[in-house]
């Protein structure tokens, strides 16, 4: 029995314990991942509208290139300055127009006209630019510049060039080997790139403390040069650190006409591109070069429009200007995290306890099952046994009587008696058995009647006795029926129950027989029948070695036989009790053990009396 718990342990180990805690340890690490996994989620969405935002500014930039290309002067050269003028009140986004000569001259603004504020300015910071004396730093995407050493030449001829510059730009963008090599290229060209404003802190990010250098590398060119080749185009130019942009186009002649773009107009018009700069999750916006938001929700805390959750830089004509997207409240994740990660918990809580507790079950239901299963195959080997014994007697006897050679009529009645015992013995195991079967079929019937249980009592012990005696018992009745119910009035009034008498007797014989079976030395057993207000007590008492405390409970279960020393050599069915006590409780009543002062064990039979007779 004890190798079969422990087998059964190590079987509850392997099935429930051991996946259970597998899973567990699975779920938690999951749990423990899950920030980093919805900051992953979020920054590939983020991303995505950042992308976007980015691709809608470079559009932008070119639709208003080509406003200005057809609302710029044909032929201002007859009155340049009233011609300009009029561009500049005709279009919101042209300030500081200028004319340049074929030959890089300021044909206008003239430095001796009457020229206000915002022209004087224009003239300080650009006419050495525009007479092209000076060099201005020129950007380009590092992808682009470098496309042919990124792109296989052999997939340069099959493809377009839209197609061969996306595929520059995105692997420059995968692959950091080559994003390392071309910078350095380029920097031994003379061709740095500026560091970043921004420093996105999204996972891709890592734990960089420095902003990466900008896709956008610049080199100096001389107006001359920009123009070569083209015939008009934008220009970005710092004074003082900040970023203005200027729109140039050849005119038939040769001449140049430009403008500064205005910046308000041009801050607008991009702004007016961002379909939701604000929402409950994210903030997206653009960033200008001198890292202030274009446009940006009214908050309480001042916030760090350096640090954005993810960012992109939109065009070399605005180099340093970001696409960027913020996390309106940037505990939300770890929020989130958290209650994710605690309805996870929960349901890992219940899912461990149930499996736990199933396992649990199961174990007992089969621990039970095998314990069933092995008191079965005793009860089976016991009543072969049990059927054996007397027959062999009863045939032994019989064949002795039938030889005849037996002439003295004492031990004939001897044998007779023997042989009336052992079948008795034979009967009652039969009856046991087969009452068994037929209660777990629900096919037993009891023949209920109205009868005295002492004249039951009385008629069974009245026939037991001498076979009792003959094996050196003493058994007693005594019938306690008066009212004041165990005080020795003996008799004194009929009491009824109701029971099938048969059912009644079999109890009280197993009963009996179980008192015989498990006297031991002192052959003494007791019935005593009384009456307690409405109960009729019967107790079946021996001085035997009683039943220990722990069996007290499982003896009345089917198959139960308590193993000790004493029951191993009495042989049984351990179903005597179930049986006896399932025929009471039908009745009504029940069989109950109670530990006998002074040694020995008492059941007491308890049925209900009726009153109707
Ligand atoms: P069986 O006697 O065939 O084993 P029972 O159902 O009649 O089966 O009894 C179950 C167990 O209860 C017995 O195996 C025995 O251990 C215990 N028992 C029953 N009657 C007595 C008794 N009078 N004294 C001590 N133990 C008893």
């Amino acid at each position: 029995m004890r190798y079969g718990s422990k087998r059964l342990g190590w079987i509850f180990a392997l099935v429930v314990l051991v996946p259970g805690i597998l899973l567990s340890v699975i779920a938690v690490r999951s749990i423990d991942r899950e920030e980093a996994y919805i900051e992953k989620q979020l920054e590939g969405t983020l991303l995505a509208e950042v992308v976007y935002l980015a691709s809608l500014v470079e559009t932008e930039l070119g639709r208003i290139e080509s406003e200005l290309t057809d609302s710029a002067p044909v032929d201002p050269l007859a009155d340049p300055g009233s011609v300009l003028v009029g561009w500049r009140d005709a279009s919101a986004l042209v300030t500081s127009p200028f004319l340049l000569s074929a030959q890089f001259e300021i044909l206008w603004p003239r430095g001796n006209g009457d020229l206000d504020e915002g022209e004087l300015s224009f003239l300080r910071w650009n006419s050495d630019f525009l007479s092209n004396r000076l060099e201005v730093p020129v950007f380009e995407n590092i992808a682009l510049a470098y496309k042919d050493e990124i792109v296989p030449p052999t997939e340069t001829e099959k493809r377009s060039v839209g197609i061969l510059q996306q595929q520059a730009k995105s692997q420059f963008e995968m692959n950091e080997e080559v994003q390392q090599k071309l910078y350095e290229q380029a920097f031994e060209e003379g061709r740095a790139a500026q560091s970043r404003l921004l420093l996105p802190s999204a996972p891709a990010a890592g734990q960089q403390e420095e902003p990466p250098p900008s896709i956008f590398i610049s080199r100096d060119l001389r107006l001359d040069e920009i123009t070569k080749d083209r015939d008009q185009g934008l220009i970005p130019r710092f004074v003082e650190e900040r970023l203005s942009l200027l729109f140039w186009k050849r005119l038939s002649d040769g001449l140049i006409v430009g403008c500064v773009i205005a910046d308000a107009e041009l801050r607008d018009r991009l702004i007016s591109l961002i379909p939701d700069v604000y929402t409950a999750v994210r903030i997206i916006t653009l960033v200008d070069e001198q890292g202030r938001p274009l446009a940006a929700p009214e908050e309480i805390e001042a916030r760090d429009y350096r640090r954005p959750f993810v960012a992109r830089e939109c065009s070399a004509l605005l180099p340093l200007w970001e696409a960027a997207a913020y996390l309106t409240d940037p505990g939300a994740v770890s929020s989130q995290a958290g209650r994710v990660a605690g309805v996870l918990w929960a349901l890992i809580s219940i899912l461990f306890v149930s499996i736990l507790v199933g396992g649990i079950l199961v174990l007992r239901a089969v621990r039970a099952e095998v314990l069933l299963a092995r008191q079965k195959t005793g009860f089976v080997a016991n009543v072969s046994h049990e059927l054996k014994t007397p027959l062999t007697s009863i045939r032994m006897f019989a064949e002795m009587l039938e030889t005849g050679r037996q002439t003295s009529e004492g031990k004939r009645q001897e044998y007779l008696s023997l042989m009336v015992s052992e079948s008795e013995r034979l009967t009652r195991l039969i009856n046991n058995v087969l009452d068994f079967s037929r209660m777990e079929q629900g096919r037993k019937h009891y023949a209920m009647e109205v009868l005295d249980p002492v004249a039951l009592c009385r008629e069974l012990v009245d026939n037991q006795r001498p076979r009792y005696e003959q094996n050196g018992f003493h058994l007693e009745l005594r019938v306690r029926t008066g009212e004041e119910g165990g005080r020795g009035a003996a008799a004194a009034e009929t009491v009824w129950i109701q029971g099938d008498p048969e059912s009644l007797k079999q109890s009280l014989l197993n009963l009996l027989s179980n008192a015989e079976k498990y006297s031991g030395e002192q052959k003494s057993i007791e019935v005593e029948i009384r009456r307690e207000g409405r109960w009729v007590y019967m107790d079946v008492m021996d001085r035997g070695r009683g039943v220990p405390a722990a069996q007290t409970k499982r003896i009345f279960e089917e198959f139960y036989r308590g193993d000790d020393s004493l029951t191993a050599k009495v042989r049984g069915s351990g179903l005597g009790l179930a049986i006896t006590r399932r025929i009471l409780r039908d009745h009504g009543g029940d069989v109950l053990y109670i530990p006998r002062e002074g040694g020995g064990s008492i059941f007491r039979i308890q049925l209900p009396v009726v009153d109707n007779q």
